[in-house]
């Protein structure tokens, strides 16, 4: 069966980082106030799902860097009304990783733990002021995984100078249970926005952000790595957004350059090809993106293709 899960939010306040494309004032306006109203929407959850195997998941901050005392406080909120079928997730920082911390994790009764990797090249992670190197990055990965939790990844394609050349080799070393991408944006009131405003950073486009995401949705499915979130966090203000490869439907986006990428083998393959209405959809949505960037990678191959690409998406 399926695990529910069940989203509490904690911001991080008074995190001693100072990672590019944070804007810390947001995270610290985040009251205690909010956080209790959440946990009881949690027990309430809680039973409204007896018997059920269920997740609370303390998303948005780095669970493991707070107080012994507070991470035992939030863990009991919940686990004081939790059945045997409930477990916890956490998110947290890669610093705050090590064989007794873990430990704690297990008494908290934490099954999986996402690591905010964001990088897994030194020079990348140096530049965005994460404030680890690589090698700490994989070795809290391989420690989260040799502990006994399912261990989730998450990536920031687009952070400065960086390529997915190392952040490949590790997903491969690693094989994290799963992977969150979220492509780097320029969010208003950031040192990011700075250097971006100085042209000392260059975000990447649309379409370099969705073929990047695409590459590494096929690495994930040879690799076994479930993709679980490609694109922005829901809870992002659009008006927060300066620059970056931003659009509310990223994730169809990137479903899209990956149909695109199979139709344009097969046609080359001189395979015979029938789309069913999804598929048809997604092509032309959002009008006719990928439509168009189907028959622009089909000019070398084919003699006609907007024909082509016009018969292939006609109803049959
Ligand atoms: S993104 Fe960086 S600066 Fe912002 S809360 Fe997380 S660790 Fe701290």
């Amino acid at each position: 069966m399926k695990k529910l899960i069940f989203p509490v939010f904690i911001p991080m306040q008074g995190c001693p980082h100072r990672c590019i494309y944070c804007d810390q004032s947001k995270i610290s306006g985040v009251g205690e106030e909010e956080i209790r109203t959440q946990l009881a929407a949690a027990r309430s959850f809680l039973d409204r799902h007896p018997g059920e195997p269920k997740e609370i998941a303390f998303y948005g901050g780095s669970f493991t860097a707070l107080s012994l005392e507070k991470q035992h406080s939030l863990a009991e909120a919940i686990l004081s009304s939790a059945d045997y079928k409930t477990s916890l997730r956490i998110s947290t920082h890669p610093l705050y990783i090590n064989a007794d911390i873990l430990a704690n994790c297990h008494k908290l009764r934490i099954s999986c733990i996402e690591l905010g990797i964001q990088d897994f090249n030194t020079a990348v992670l140096k530049a965005s002021g994460r404030g680890y190197d690589s090698e700490t990055a994989l070795n809290a990965c391989q420690l989260v995984k040799d502990s006994g939790f399912m261990l989730g990844v998450q990536l920031l394609p687009g952070l400065p100078g960086s390529s997915s050349t190392e952040n490949t080799l590790a997903l491969k070393q690693i094989k994290p249970h799963y992977l969150r991408l979220y492509p780097l944006i320029v969010i208003k009131d950031t040192p990011l926005e700075t250097l971006y405003r100085e042209g000392k950073y260059r975000p990447l486009s649309l379409d370099t952000a969705l073929e990047l995401c695409a590459d590494y949705a096929e690495l994930c499915e040879n690799e076994g790595i479930n993709i679980i979130k490609i694109g922005l966090p829901s809870n992002l203000n659009p008006a927060d957004v300066i620059a970056g490869p931003w659009h509310p439907a990223f994730g169809e986006l990137v479903k899209a350059e990956r149909l695109v990428r199979q139709l344009v083998l097969a046609i080359k393959a001189g395979m015979e090809i029938k789309l069913d209405k999804k598929q048809r959809a997604l092509i032309m949505a959002h009008s006719g993106r990928y439509q168009a960037i189907l028959q622009k990678r089909l000019e070398n191959c084919c003699k006609n293709p907007c024909q082509t690409v016009t018969s292939l998406l006609a109803k049959s």
